[in-house]
């Protein structure tokens, strides 16, 4: 999954970003609204963490602008105790908030609940023959025994659990799992799909030649 998070906060961007990454998420940062704009018009981010209070352009005229052509889930940062700003997010389009301070559980709980909702997963326990995905957990299993994956195993399985039954590219897949910043490395599908071919049998994941992978139903 890949988020955009926009924050003009250096210490608290920091810090939510590297913790987003270390669960997983490819991360995009912006400092400022506009930069922020730019961004999620380019890119098709799995889900948007959108702070209200930021130079050059407000989150609320990002919002505003990006819902004039894209339905990428917002998750908005608002103030303290201002029902008024929590209200206005919702009605503009917002589709989720969270309120200054808060734990970064929190945000890694409705960030994942909201990419949950917008792959109209309802239940938050996937099961693909054997293996068990626990969506809320973050844990996987076949036959009833944790499996242990990396952060990115566990990334690439999710991303193909919540589009099960379609053909993923490898573009898309790329788009989804890397973000700007990753280097060529990092970026070697072939391995995570076998890895994860090896850990959960070679079934679990299809590929379709000169097309990308696929999850059956
Ligand atoms: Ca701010």
């Amino acid at each position: 999954m890949r988020l955009l998070v926009v924050e003009d906060e250096p210490d608290l961007l920091r810090s939510m970003s590297q913790a987003l990454r270390e669960e997983g998420y490819a991360v995009d940062v912006a400092e400022d609204g506009e930069e922020g704009l730019h961004k999620a018009r380019t890119w098709d981010y799995d889900a948007i963490v959108l702070d209200v209070m930021l130079p050059v352009m407000d989150g609320w005229n990002v919002l505003k602008r990006l819902r004039e052509q894209k339905r990428t889930p917002v998750l908005l940062l608002t103030a303290r105790d201002a029902t008024a700003d929590r209200v206005r997010g919702l009605d503009a389009g917002a589709d989720d908030y969270l309120v200054k301070p808060f734990e970064l559980d929190e945000l890694f709980a409705r960030l994942r609940a909201l990419i949950r909702r917008t792959a109209s997963v309802t239940t938050s326990v996937v099961e693909v023959g054997v293996v068990r995905l626990d969506l809320a957990a973050r844990l996987v299993f076949s036959e009833g025994e944790r499996v242990a994956l990396t952060a990115r195993e566990y990334a690439l399985l999710e991303y193909l659990v919540l589009h099960r039954g379609e053909v993923v590219t490898r573009s898309a897949l790329y788009d989804h799992l890397f973000d700007e910043n990753d280097d060529s490395l990092s970026n070697l599908l072939d391995v995570h799909v076998s890895n994860l071919r090896k850990k959960l049998g070679p079934d679990l994941i299809t590929t379709r030649r000169g097309h990308g992978y696929c999850i059956e139903v």
